[in-house]
């Protein structure tokens, strides 16, 4: 079934994560913080015709509404709100579909998700769609009673304006933006592990209240470490989708999985996740390390503009070299070729249902 180009929310939301789940193929879920990234994510798309979810974490929100206003939660729903509003404005011009998300929330942050649930109501009383496709909220710190009956309440009120949910169970290792910490060395690292009972109590209480996708831990971890510090055991995955196929009666792998933490992660284990049903893997430190590198590579061919407006031998002007449009340009393409090789990975790449 095709869906139009543009913001994908509601029922289309969830065609989009089946025909994910029935082509064997992820969506890249990029962290977004700027115009430069955003637009990147949007170009990369575009030139693998794969469609795209597009997220913001608190301080990615916070920094796209501006980072010299003090960090509250108002300026963190602005940035979001922002961010969202461009991308509503231009996705369709890149002829595939964007699902809008936000990134970790744990307790600390819910009055974020709170003040963009009023924005989403807001859109969704003009427009008939919500502003976001989803919301993440991580109380992986919570006990797994509370985590899941917070995020049940939540999810009433998301399915309320035709949004999902994305819930957190067991814990992704290593820190993203505030929430969690630094993995440590040689630690006990069984919670970075969900438990398929876990698993199955989260899918009988959400079930039947709307729209919710599952972020289970299998030794996922943000940021890039040296190799062997945890394991990833994707095999997680596959245990919760028949421990709940069999229990609850339903079909071949029934559950929607995020796998959180995917730079850096061995091609191989990212193929066995997307096997298991997981249809969304977030990616930001390669992304960003893709940024850095684009600028460095640009700063050091061009040394001279980064410090003079005119050459300081020859006296030619720089200006064309300086123009932030022109480094500016060299952060989205690098961006955009880093993301391309995601979804070669992901096996999105020719398979935007959008037309
Ligand atoms: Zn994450």
């Amino acid at each position: 079934m095709a869906l139009k180009p543009g913001i994908i929310t509601g029922k289309d939301y969830i065609t989009l994560v089946e025909a994910c789940k029935a082509g064997g193929y992820a969506l890249p879920a990029v962290n977004v913080t700027d115009i430069n990234s955003l637009n990147a994510a949007l170009e990369a798309a575009a030139n693998a015709k794969s469609d795209i979810i597009i997220q913001l974490s608190n301080g990615g929100a916070r920094y796209y509404g501006g980072s010299s206003l003090p960090d509250t939660i108002d300026v963190k729903v602005k940035g979001a709100v922002s961010a969202a509003r461009h991308a509503h404005m231009m996705a369709a011009d890149y002829g595939i579909g964007v699902v809008l998300h936000t990134d970790h929330a744990n307790r600390k942050l819910l009055p974020w998700i709170d003040g963009l649930i009023e924005a989403g109501k807001k859109h969704f009383e003009e427009t008939g769609a919500p502003l976001f496709s989803s919301h993440m909220l991580d109380l992986s710190e919570e006990t797994l009673e509370d985590n899941i009956s917070i995020s049940a309440d939540y999810l009433k009120k998301l399915h309320e304006i035709d949004m999902s949910i994305e819930i957190e169970l067991g814990v992704t290792g290593g820190e993203e933006d505030g929430v969690g910490s630094d993995l440590v060395e040689g630690a006990d690292n069984s919670h970075l592990y969900t438990q398929p009972d876990e698993v199955l109590t989260a899918y009988k209480a959400l079930d039947g209240l709307g729209h919710f996708t599952i972020a289970a831990a299998f030794g996922n971890v943000h940021g890039v470490y040296k190799p062997g510090n945890v394991v990833l055991r994707p095999e997680i995955l596959d245990q919760s989708q028949k421990h709940v196929e069999k229990i609850c009666g339903l079909g071949h792998n029934p559950l929607h999985f995020v796998f959180h933490g995917g730079s850096g992660s061995e091609k191989a284990k990212i193929a066995e996740a997307v096997s298991y049903g997981a249809f969304k893997m977030n990616i930001d430190t390669d992304t960003q390390f893709a940024c850095a590198n684009g600028i460095g590579k640009y700063v050091e061919a061009n040394r001279e503009a980064f410090f003079h407006q005119m050459h300081p031998e020859t006296g030619a002007p720089l200006k064309k070299f300086y123009d932030p449009r022109k480094w500016g340009r060299e952060i989205q393409k690098s961006m955009a070729t880093r993301l391309m090789e995601a979804m070669d990975d992901l096996g999105s790449t020719g398979k935007s249902i959008c037309r």
